[in-house]
């Protein structure tokens, strides 16, 4: 978006009543020249790292769908209202357990207050959201446009692997192969929302589909999915990937899934979720908060792939990140 002011919104935190980490936000090991080994294996197995604890819950929560949430396979060779319908139903109630379940602890029972909350403020209730209030606006755009673009991407992509028309491949022919696609996933989406998301932030595109998004300055966690239809077609046509690279069923659920699930753990609001007395989770997600707050930074999504700084709009949280984009973004708009 050009030409935005810092700190828009009445909703946008001062920023001596904001809550920040100490710790900086640093790129993983992973495009680093020498080579880390030890860091890199720390940064894949170790907590808070890139598979847990995050990535393998939605690794299971996929396999668990796949296995005992998902109509007969063979019989999605055709269309039919039944199944389709079914895996609706299923993505409803399963987004209404993960995103309502951060909602719930955080916002409902405000289990731990503001501990650890960006913005100390709550969910507003102004005009500038749909029926005057941020949530019935956010589960709005949620379950009105989110979820059905979700299934229908879910459906054509099981209905063309079904029939064989996309390339596919089996877990007992290619264990390994499979495994590996799978746990590249996560890598692809950040590559893919990085590009759609600097794209929707195009002025003409920011103006008439992502000031939707943008409208939640302060986030929660039905914040995610709440984007313009035109977003979410673009944010999950991630999926087209297994059109062209050869995946299996459990690829484009755990795919489609993580596109859906995450965003609502990105945008808790909280760095880290107090589960009971000396028991924290880091949730994250510090770097899109910071999108959200600033709007011209952070285009990424967590940062895995560190392309915000190889192309100079990275915010790490530290007051020289904040110099630096003002003078960017300052400098831009007294030329133009
Ligand atoms: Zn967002
Ligand atoms: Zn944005």
């Amino acid at each position: 978006m050009s030409g935005a002011t810092l700190d828009q919104g009445g909703a946008a935190a001062d920023r001596k009543t904001e809550w920040r980490p100490e710790r900086l936000i640093a790129p993983p090991p992973l495009f680093v020249w020498p080579p880390r080994p030890a860091g890199f294996l720390r940064w894949l197995f170790g907590w808070n790292g890139y598979l847990f604890p995050w990535n393998a819950i939605y690794v299971a929560i996929a396999a668990f769908t796949w296995l005992y949430l998902t109509p007969d396979f063979a019989g999605m060779t055709e269309f039919h209202a039944g199944w389709v319908l079914l895996l609706f139903e299923r993505n409803v109630a399963l987004l209404l357990l993960v995103a309502g379940a951060w909602h719930a602890r955080l916002y409902m029972q405000k289990a731990q207050g503001i501990k650890y909350k960006y913005n100390p403020r709550w969910l507003s209730k102004n005009t500038q959201f749909l029926f005057n209030n941020q949530l019935y606006d956010n589960l709005f755009w949620t379950f009105i446009s989110a979820v059905p673009v979700w299934t229908a991407y879910e459906a054509v992509t099981l209905w063309a692997q079904a029939n064989q028309y996309i390339p596919s491949m089996s877990w007992h022919e290619h264990p390994v192969w499979c495994a590996v696609i799978l746990l590249l996933i996560p890598l692809w989406r950040e590559l893919h929302f990085y590009c759609i998301h600097r794209l929707i932030h195009w002025p003409p595109l920011y103006r008439t589909v992502h000031h939707l998004h943008h409208k939640n300055v302060n986030i929660g966690p039905w914040s995610g999915m709440a984007m313009h239809p035109v977003e979410h077609v673009l944010y999950m046509s991630a999926v087209l990937i297994h059109w062209i690279v050869p995946s299996n069923p459990l690829h484009v659920i755990f795919n489609l899934q993580h596109l859906a699930f995450a965003p609502s753990q990105g945008h808790t609001g909280f760095y880290k979720i107090v589960l009971k007395d000396g028991v924290e989770q880091e949730t994250g997600n510090f770097m899109h908060y910071l999108h959200h707050r600033y709007f011209e930074v952070n285009y990424g999504g967590d940062g895995s792939i560190p392309i915000d700084k190889w192309f100079g709009t990275f915010h790490d949280g530290s007051d020289e990140a904040e110099a630096r984009m003002n003078k960017r973004v300052l400098g831009r708009n007294t030329k133009a």
